[in-house]
């Protein structure tokens, strides 16, 4: 007898939200911006997400562009209240910002912020396709410190024109007293609507990022193991094009777009659904692990956070006994480098 109830393992618990198409930067690596429709989705219609998520990002275009964004905000806390919401931003409105944020935190103090920043001055800005860019995501970060977010990072997304920044914006981080947070960029056809990012500089970015997982692991921060664990995870995904976990995509996961269209993540261009005709997510859930069966083979690949920190969780004594011999070993292998207390040998 076929049961309505999902199990636990198949609930959803990381939803991206992308609240907007409209974005005020010219990334190289998202073409977001071109969109010519914004949004239809309103405040009220968040009251459809799944309960029980644990994670929401907030994301767009740029979300900050939406007036409504404290409603919106309020209605996700309200329906998910256990859910850690993050926004992510460009961070180049800082008063809007600013102004947004100070509603915001009237409901939602723990609310996280996660603000792009992928190289010093003119790197940043030729990338993000905006000049004078740099100085105006300092001054977010500065403002939203002393607004008093805790949850506050720096978004590095990594690509083939700013790998030898990721020390210096990761040692800005710390000089700022923020988290750090690596992504690489992705092709999308649905989402970033960009197709051919390229990462081609491997040798290097190895060493940038075994760099990273040596700094990781040195501090006394599970959390910045588990980053650590996830840029390993990207060193992977890059050499071969393969996750090193597999991908719950659409069952634990999914990406909502700012028309209500539901796909099971950023990369994957199936529409599964719409979240203004969801009555029930279980059976959405069983239905949509159905599909994704018969689909399997044309799953694109990715290693992103939000469908790795699932398949984290759900591996973590694989992911722990990683930790553990990386963390405590002298010399270890990271995809063919020799890792080792001294830094300058992996330079
Ligand atoms: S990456 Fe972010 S900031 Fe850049 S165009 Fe896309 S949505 Fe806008």
């Amino acid at each position: 007898m076929k049961t309505n109830k999902s199990p636990k393992e198949n609930q959803i618990k990381d939803v991206v939200l992308a609240i907007t198409y409209q974005c005020n930067a010219h990334c190289q690596f998202c073409h977001i911006w071109k969109n010519k429709e914004r949004f239809s989705l309103q405040a009220g219609d968040y009251k459809n997400l799944p309960r029980n998520t644990e994670n929401i990002n907030i994301s767009g275009g740029e979300p900050f562009l939406r007036n409504d964004l404290p409603a919106i905000i309020r209605t996700i806390n309200h329906q998910c209240s256990r859910a850690k919401i993050i926004i992510s931003t460009n961070g180049f409105l800082p008063s809007t910002i600013k102004r947004q944020m100070q509603e915001i935190i009237k409901f939602k103090k723990d609310i996280g912020i996660a603000v792009s920043l992928d190289g010093f001055g003119k790197v940043h800005e030729d990338l993000r396709g905006f000049p004078g860019g740099f100085s105006l995501v300092l001054e977010s970060i500065r403002l939203l410190r002393d607004l008093g977010i805790k949850n506050l990072k720096i978004a590095f997304t990594l690509n083939n024109k700013n790998i030898n920044q990721l020390k210096r914006v990761y040692q800005l981080s710390k000089e700022l007293g923020v988290e750090f947070s690596l992504a690489v960029c992705h092709d999308s056809s649905h989402y970033f609507k960009k197709q051919n990012n390229e990462i081609t500089n491997t040798i290097q970015i190895k060493r940038q990022i075994s760099w990273l997982i040596e700094e990781e692991l040195k501090s006394f921060s599970p959390k910045k193991w588990l980053r650590a664990y996830f840029a390993w995870g990207m060193l992977g995904f890059l050499k071969n094009r393969k996750r090193v976990l597999p991908d719950y995509s659409g069952l634990n996961s999914l990406f909502i777009d700012p028309f209500g269209n539901i796909y099971p993540s950023d990369v994957w261009d199936m529409k599964i659904g719409r979240l203004q005709e969801i009555k029930n997510w279980n059976s959405f859930v069983l239905k949509t692990k159905e599909i994704l069966l018969s689909k399997d083979k044309e799953r694109p690949n990715s290693w992103m956070i939000c469908t790795a920190r699932q398949a984290m969780k759900k591996h973590w004594l694989k992911v722990s006994l990683w930790i553990l011999q990386t963390k405590f070993c002298s010399n270890k292998k990271v995809y063919g480098f020799t890792f080792v207390q001294n830094r300058a040998a992996i330079q």
